[in-house]
């Protein structure tokens, strides 16, 4: 296995910014887990799939890997999108509801077992890291580094919020409504019976309530030079 970072943590945490900056500055790819379990949820929308509609949902998620039509695209400068039936659906994929579509079925285990080696693909070659929920105690047990990326449920909403608001302006919805789906998902992510949310025991956390994204960053990469990342170019290890 190559060398992997290991960043995992709750919704709103600031792990996608953060697992992209750390990304560059140590010239690894970037792998975003969640935007593969968006993916299968999107791909429900289109097809008329109930989110808990355990048996649909697992043969999408495995008709769509077996096929290649969910397909992972490393973008220059460590960005990644991802590709439903060959169309680019990275914005596609951040909605609320499809938010909480991918926390529903990201609890089939049938989806979780048809993601998994597109995950461990990804990381074969060149060093990745890797954000998610359960990327140091499922996907890559051995990580040369894991981070578990956390900040106080208020914080993460505050966040969440000012994004879509960005991005949809007045349509967004209200920082009330954000705080209660972050609320909600979280427990459904911590919940549920197959790979929950968890801190992995070997994992360093990082609150980040209070702190700016370059102090967040310089102290992941303070981590990962304590394990000495980066390695040769190939980032084997
Ligand atoms: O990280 P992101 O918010 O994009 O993840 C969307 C949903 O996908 C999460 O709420 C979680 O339920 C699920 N997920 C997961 N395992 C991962 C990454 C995401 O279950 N490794």
């Amino acid at each position: 296995m190559s060398a992997v970072v290991a960043m995992d943590g709750p919704a709103g945490a600031g792990k996608s910014t953060v697992a992209r900056r750390v990304a560059q500055a140590l010239g690894f790819t970037l792998l975003d887990t969640g935007a593969l379990y968006r993916t299968v949820a999107l791909a429900a929308v289109r097809r008329g799939i109930g989110f808990d509609d355990a048996v649909a949902v697992t043969a999408l998620a495995e008709e769509l890997v077996a096929r290649e039509a969910l397909v992972l695209e490393a973008l220059p400068d460590a960005g990644m999108d991802v590709r439903l039936e060959g169309e680019r659906v990275g914005d596609a994929i951040r909605t609320p509801a499809v938010s909480m579509g991918a926390s529903t079925v990201s609890a089939i285990p049938g989806v979780r077992a048809a993601l998994l080696d597109a995950q461990r693909t990804f990381a074969a070659h060149a060093g990745v890291v890797c954000e998610g929920r359960d990327i140091g105690t499922v996907v890559f047990p051995d990580a040369t580094l894991k981070i578990f990326l956390t900040a106080s449920t208020d914080e993460r909403a505050r966040r969440r919020h000012s994004e879509l608001v960005a991005r949809e302006g007045a349509r967004a919805p209200t920082f009330e409504a954000t705080r209660a789906e972050v609320e909600q998902r979280d427990a459904q992510d911590q919940s549920r019976a197959i790979a929950p949310l968890r801190k992995a025991d070997d994992a360093v956390l990082v609150d980040t309530t209070g702190l700016d994204f370059d102090a967040v960053v310089a102290r992941c990469l303070e981590l990962a030079r304590a394990r000495n990342l980066p390695r040769d170019q190939a980032g084997i290890g």
